[in-house]
């Protein structure tokens, strides 16, 4: 071992609120209407409050999250004032009074919060979910019809909006775009005319006119990713995970490296290793195929990926010292959607991988 160092600590992960919130003006400018705040996963693993705080401070009035646990701790933070919609749904008086708007998914859903809001008096706020092609959530093209056939069935409901969600945004000349927007356009004019719609996420703001719509719902366009694969990125970065160097030592050639002995050495290296691993979202599979940065240089992954610790090749970097922090996650060459690309995966999942050990940092 040539130096080492004991608790050298958690790695810390910076998230740039700052470039977040240009990237919510830069979205909602495209629009030509504020964005909600996708705000689901914690901020994509990056912390929900935090970040939907600083969306609510610039202006947004509207986020979305997956699960009513996720609404409920979001109204908790930011009071009383914004919208918090639950794609997923939740059966009628569940929110215990948060004021939480549910997405209707099915016409089960519509049926019982209909029934709910007779009963009370009152009408539900609401969203209707008309699935067009995704055929994951969303009422059917048989639930549409008959609900075209008979509104009365809506009696006990307040419609904010009407959505449907693009299959295959990220996909500029994927034809289902523009067959979604049809269908879209004329289930909500039979179903619910004259109620707002929400149309397109992060990749849709980009497919032009025929996608626009009253509500979009960007999500990973916020944090940074690139909306449309392929294309050169307009978002500004917004995570960069740094991780203190545990141990530096020295190897010779025939030595093997980590689990599995996975790695040999074919001449005298000099090794680091650092405290995070795929527990903390530096995901298994980059086994062989990643890199991390120190001032700006390339610093190789060697060996499998462990579970809290990952080990680099410092032999090119001969000033990197125990205490000094390699940047796993972030930089030129280095984002989300590039370390994504290394292991067949997508950068939302690279973010919301991420875990819960690192310190978080708000810039
Ligand atoms: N709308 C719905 C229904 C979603 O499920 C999601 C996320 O998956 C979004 C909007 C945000 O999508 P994106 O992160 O691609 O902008």
């Amino acid at each position: 071992i040539e130096a080492g160092l004991i608790g050298a600590g958690q790695g810390v992960l910076t998230v740039d609120l700052a470039a977040l919130l240009a990237n919510w003006r830069d979205l909602s400018a495209r629009h030509g209407a504020p964005c909600a705040g996708v705000v689901k996963a914690d901020g994509y693993g990056l912390g929900a409050v935090p970040v939907a705080r600083a969306l609510h401070a610039a202006g947004c009035t509207t986020f979305f999250v997956a699960h009513r646990a996720e609404g409920l701790a979001l109204r908790a933070a930011l009071g009383p004032a914004p919208c918090i919609i639950v794609l997923n749904g939740f059966p009628p008086g569940a929110d215990g009074g948060a004021g939480l708007w549910p997405v209707l998914n099915g016409l089960p859903d519509v049926l019982a919060h209909a029934a709910a809001g007779r009963a009370a008096g009152t009408p539900r706020p609401v969203l209707l979910h008309l699935d067009t092609g995704m055929a994951r959530l969303g009422l059917d093209a048989a639930e549409q019809a008959a609900l075209a056939a008979d509104r009365g069935l809506l009696a006990g409901l307040d419609l904010r909006f009407v959505m449907t969600h693009l299959a295959c945004a990220d996909e500029p000349a994927h034809p289902l775009n523009a067959l979604q927007a049809r269908r879209f356009a004329a289930a909500a004019a039979a179903i619910a005319p004259g109620v707002p719609r929400s149309l397109a996420n992060s990749s849709g703001l980009f497919l032009g006119p025929d996608f626009r719509s009253d509500l979009a719902r960007p999500g990973c366009a916020l944090y940074g990713i690139n909306p449309t694969p392929g294309a050169p990125n307009p978002m500004r970065q917004v995570a960069v995970l740094e991780v203190p160097v545990l141990q530096i030592r020295r190897i010779g050639a025939g030595d093997t490296v980590g689990y599995g002995a996975g790695f040999t050495a074919d001449r005298p290296m000099r090794l680091a290793t650092v405290a995070a691993g795929y527990a903390d979202g530096y995901l298994r599979s980059l086994t062989g195929r990643s890199l991390a940065l120190f001032q700006g240089r390339a610093v190789p992954l060697i060996g499998r990926v462990s579970m809290d610790l990952t080990i680099f090749d410092a032999t090119e970097c001969p000033d990197l010292a125990p205490g000094d922090r390699l940047m796993l996650v972030g930089g030129a060459g280095n984002t989300p959607d590039d370390i994504a690309a290394r292991c067949g995966t997508i950068g939302y999942e690279v973010l919301t991988s991420l875990g819960s050990r690192y310190q978080r940092r708000f810039l």
